[in-house]
């Protein structure tokens, strides 16, 4: 860029990440226009149950599903977003397992911090971008730009037609999104103790060998289970390459003898596990998939990391960035997906910024 000349960015979808995004442009003196096709933040606001898990302390290979990139990017830039949550006076704690909340507990006190300083969105869909003497326009109607984030997130949790016109009219490789962190339907009928919660110890087996395993509450449903350990389960099984004959086994006495079960288990389920005659340190259920993506937090999916450069530019267009859910890349349940949006618009921002210091 020339010296006196003014940057502008267009900021394609106003999820967690582009308002991230939008949020650290403002305070860059760097000008935007952000485009929305439906509702600002929606899946910010709806996260943790309205409570905002917007990050965790601890981060590890298996918080992404041993993808590499994603771990990268946001291990090299969490400290970063721990300060920035300072400096917007996002005042958080942890649990004791590391999940960070602010401390409203509140999704929409984070919301309200992200917006305030946001003046120029278009409550638009941008199917098209085209570039003309090195300038982006979207839409035919909305320019010039000097740089384009494409920040649209994923399908997960809509139930509505998600059109993704857009990546391929810049020519971008993506794999459809499938369900990541969502229930699993099973083979065995559950109507009867559906709603039921129970704390245990879960294991998918894959011919009798444990391939996961994890402790927490479960949820059933009529025709299946949820709960957070279910979620994280199903996303390892997603990305597990041998689907068939996975059984869910279930231990809710965790190694403890008891005499008499009636203080441990709900009574809908004690009655349930007599009547059938089940074990219930292993209540074995067949797995017949996870729910679809309309009931998934999360899809897995989206564009190719061989598409992008370390700070998230397109490789065939380098002054395109993709962020957030639309990678591909998805963590596990306990505020890893919003710290990957969150590190996103900070890699974003970072990149924009030098660029057009240069
Ligand atoms: C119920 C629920 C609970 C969750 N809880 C948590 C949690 O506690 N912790 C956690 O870490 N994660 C949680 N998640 C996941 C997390 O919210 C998402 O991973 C995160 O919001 C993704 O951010 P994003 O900006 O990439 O995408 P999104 O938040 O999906 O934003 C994308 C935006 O782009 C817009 N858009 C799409 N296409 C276009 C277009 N062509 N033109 C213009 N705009 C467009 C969309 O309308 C949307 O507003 C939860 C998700 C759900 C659904």
């Amino acid at each position: 860029m020339m010296e006196g000349d003014t940057v502008k960015v267009a900021i394609i979808g106003a999820g967690a990440s582009g308002l991230m995004l939008s949020r650290i442009l403002t305070e860059m003196n760097i000008s935007y226009t952000l485009f929305e096709r439906k509702k600002a933040g929606r899946k910010l606001l709806a996260s943790g149950n309205g409570r905002c898990n917007i990050s965790n302390i601890n981060i590890d290979s298996n918080s992404y599903l041993n993808n590499s990139f994603a771990y990268n990017l946001v291990k090299n830039n969490q400290k970063e977003l721990f300060d920035l949550f300072k400096k917007l006076n996002i005042y958080t704690y942890s649990d004791n397992e590391g999940r960070l909340y602010p401390i409203s507990e509140s999704s929409q006190s984070v919301y309200n911090i992200l917006t305030e300083k946001i003046n120029n969105i278009e409550y638009i869909t941008i199917n098209e971008i085209n570039k003309i003497n090195n300038k982006y326009y979207l839409n035919k109607i909305y320019g010039p730009f000097d740089y384009v984030a494409i920040t649209i997130g994923s399908n997960a949790s809509i139930n509505e037609e998600y059109s993704y016109n857009l990546l391929d009219n810049i020519g971008v490789n993506y794999n459809e999104f499938r369900p990541s962190l969502v229930g699993f339907k099973l083979k065995e009928k559950t109507k009867e103790i559906s709603g039921v919660r129970q704390k245990c110890l879960i294991k998918l087996l894959d011919n009798n060998k444990i391939i996961y395993s994890e402790k927490g509450e479960i949820i059933f449903k009529n025709d299946g289970i949820s709960g957070i350990c279910i979620m994280n389960a199903s996303a390892f099984y997603n990305h597990y390459p041998n689907k068939k004959n996975i059984l869910l086994s279930i231990d809710f006495l965790n190694g403890i003898k008891y005499n008499s079960l009636s203080s441990v288990l709900k009574p809908d389920l004690l009655n349930y596990i007599n009547k059938y005659n089940l074990d219930p340190t292993n209540l074995i259920f067949n797995i017949i998939d996870t729910y679809d993506i309309k009931n998934a937090q999360v899809g897995y999916g989206g564009i190719s990391l061989n598409e992008v450069n370390n700070d998230l530019s397109f490789k065939k267009d380098n002054n395109i960035y993709f962020g957030g859910e639309v990678l591909d890349c998805d963590g596990v349940c306990g505020g890893y997906n919003l710290m990957l949006a969150f590190c996103s618009a900070i890699v974003i921002s970072r990149s924009i910024y030098e660029i057009s210091n240069k």
